[in-house]
């Protein structure tokens, strides 16, 4: 099963707060609940679809426990995904009315009968309701991706308005989230693995957090175990690049007969990188006599580039 489901697993078992549980559902119903309308008003059904058992399973009982009438569970089959099963709760319109309106996600225009693209203020007081409101809307129409390939957290939702004010909401927890339009409908989302982690631990998803920072850690580990190989490399490349230049140096002072010229401290350390050309400079140092730290070594090669360039200009070679 895929991280994301274990996520809503986690999500869909958590017992939420009295004061939250409202929060919870009426995000459940805005993200993945239609107003399905067949032969009159009289039998229009408010309707909450979800492909995850534990959400249905979550979504039944929150009905249950604040509407009288029955709730009723049916399952079809998903139009797009053949193999998958939608797991569809449902309940009369007339009398889930008074529970919506109480929650402020109905529309309140009669003539036409749509849910509220604000979020209910009041809903959302507390700081534990904020979080039952994304708990819910992750349920509802959210989904993460793998944390061992690019990270990636997104709530899929109808409506422009209720997309930002989803945003404000998350940026409430001082997280960033932004806002694009997918097909017929808007994603809100975060691409930041620290975001997501804390938003993991906001929505109460506490065992996904500690898995989802697990994979963290082994990743950027190995991140920055590539990036140190990485340099090493590049270190190895400029140490051979300098080795060769000091050679070309040496060699070319020997070919104009100067080589002898040079003070002895000079020659020695010549010497030893043309019988040595693959050592550095370190090891260069420590076969003089006396021992001769790196940086030692390294003025003294550069000094001798220095003469053989200021040579070369003068002869006009350059
Ligand atoms: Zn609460």
């Amino acid at each position: 099963m895929s991280f994301s489901y274990d996520v809503k697993e986690e999500l869909a078992r958590l017992f939420s707060d009295a004061c939250c549980q409202k929060a919870e559902l009426a995000a459940l119903i805005r993200m993945a609940g239609i107003i399905k309308i067949t032969g009159g008003l009289g039998k229009a059904t408010l309707q909450i679809q979800t492909e995850h058992a534990s959400t249905a399973r979550k979504a039944f009982k929150l009905l249950k426990k604040h509407i009288k009438s029955s709730v009723e569970v049916a399952i079809s089959k998903n139009n797009f995904l053949k193999n998958h099963i939608m797991y569809i709760i449902s309940v009369n319109l007339e009398e889930a009315r008074g529970l919506l309106k109480d929650m402020g996600i109905l529309s309140e225009n009669e003539k036409r009968i749509s849910f509220k693209n604000s979020i209910n203020p009041v809903l959302i007081r507390k700081r534990c309701c904020r979080r039952a409101y994304l708990r819910g809307a992750f349920l509802g129409g959210g989904s993460i991706s793998d944390p061992k390939g690019p990270y990636h957290m997104e709530f899929v939702t109808i409506g422009k308005r209720h997309a930002y004010a989803l945003s404000r909401l998350i940026g409430s927890f001082g997280l960033k989230a932004g806002v694009m339009e997918r097909k017929n409908s808007q994603m809100v989302y975060l691409k930041d693995g620290n975001n997501i982690a804390e938003l993991l631990g906001i929505m109460g998803a506490h065992g996904s957090l500690l898995k989802f920072e697990d994979i963290r850690v082994i990743k950027e580990m190995r991140n920055s175990v590539n990036r140190m190989v990485n340099c090493e490399t590049a270190n190895l490349n400029k140490t051979i690049d300098a080795a060769v230049r000091q050679i070309e140096c040496i060699k070319f002072l020997k070919q104009q007969n100067l080589f002898d010229n040079l003070p002895s401290n000079l020659k020695q350390v010549a010497e030893l990188r043309l019988k040595f050309p693959d050592l550095c400079l370190k090891e260069l140092g420590q076969m003089m006599n006396p021992v001769l730290g790196k940086s030692g070594v390294s003025y003294r090669l550069k000094k001798i580039e220095n003469i053989v360039e200021n040579l070369q200009s003068m002869k006009g070679e350059k």
